[in-house]
């Protein structure tokens, strides 16, 4: 049994390339197969994917790039990944709208909220893409964002290289801890890198539960949409 019935998914980008510049269809194919397996269960489902296996705009910016158009390119990066999620989900046989900040009329619909709900009442994946269409915000920020205003319950945070929220960073201190669970202050005030703070701060701003969990292991979008307690929950 579903835990929820409408949860936003936040997609990092570095997922969709396995660690790798691009795409890879295998890993893309599962996520949508996942995807659909939790529709079947008549969960409404929205995506917010991010585009780190293209372009980073704070990495660009070391560079040489301006931010802002580097961060422009960062957001553009989110629309291929929108674009080969919205072709494996649709092989999976779901019906799919792409909603982009930055419009794009050939690609997908620009973003609109009410007609995101709309589609999702009728059982279609809305995936959201372009970020806010704004320089200087993250993915993961959207994702609160978009969550809030199209009332999803949760804000799943599914991530690639980590399975949930760590004292310190597990890459460089082999005794870092996980969580299963953390408030927003907390995780504010330990200053944790695994998303930004203001994506946090909105969250704890209007209640929004979040669960940072890993997308290396099939099977874990639909265990987090099921309630089971895989990762680390954030909330009051
Ligand atoms: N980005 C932006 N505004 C937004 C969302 C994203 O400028 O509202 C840019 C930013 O440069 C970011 C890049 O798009 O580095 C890719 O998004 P993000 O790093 O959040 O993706 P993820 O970490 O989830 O792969």
């Amino acid at each position: 049994m579903p835990a929820y019935s409408r949860v936003l998914l936040k997609l990092s980008g570095e997922a969709f390339g396995g660690g790798q510049v691009g795409v890879s269809p295998d890993i893309v194919s599962s996520m949508a197969a996942q995807i659909a397996d939790v529709v079947a269960q008549g969960v409404q489902v929205a995506v917010v994917v991010g585009g780190g296996n293209f372009f980073r705009g704070a990495e660009l910016q070391q560079r040489g790039m301006e931010r802002d158009r580097a961060d422009y390119m960062g957001m553009l990066g989110t629309v291929m990944n929108c674009l080969a999620l919205q072709d494996f989900c649709e092989k999976n046989g779901l019906d799919t709208r792409v909603q982009t900040a930055i419009t794009m009329g050939q690609v997908a619909e620009p973003y609109i909220p009410r007609r995101a709900e709309r589609h999702l009442e009728k059982g279609r994946v809305v995936i959201f893409g372009a970020g806010s269409g704004m320089p200087y915000f993250s993915t993961d920020t959207v994702a609160a964002q978009r969550a809030l205003e199209i009332g999803a319950e949760v804000l799943l945070m599914g991530k690639n290289g980590t399975d949930g929220v760590y004292d310190s960073d597990p890459a460089t201190n082999p005794d870092a801890v996980r969580f299963d669970d953390l408030s927003y202050d907390e995780f504010l005030a330990r200053n944790l890198k695994v998303a930004d703070a203001t994506a946090i701060s909105m969250a704890r701003d209007y209640k929004l539960p979040m669960v940072f969990f890993s997308l290396d292991v099939e099977g874990n979008i639909v265990k987090v949409v099921a309630g089971e307690r895989i990762g680390t929950t954030v909330h009051a």
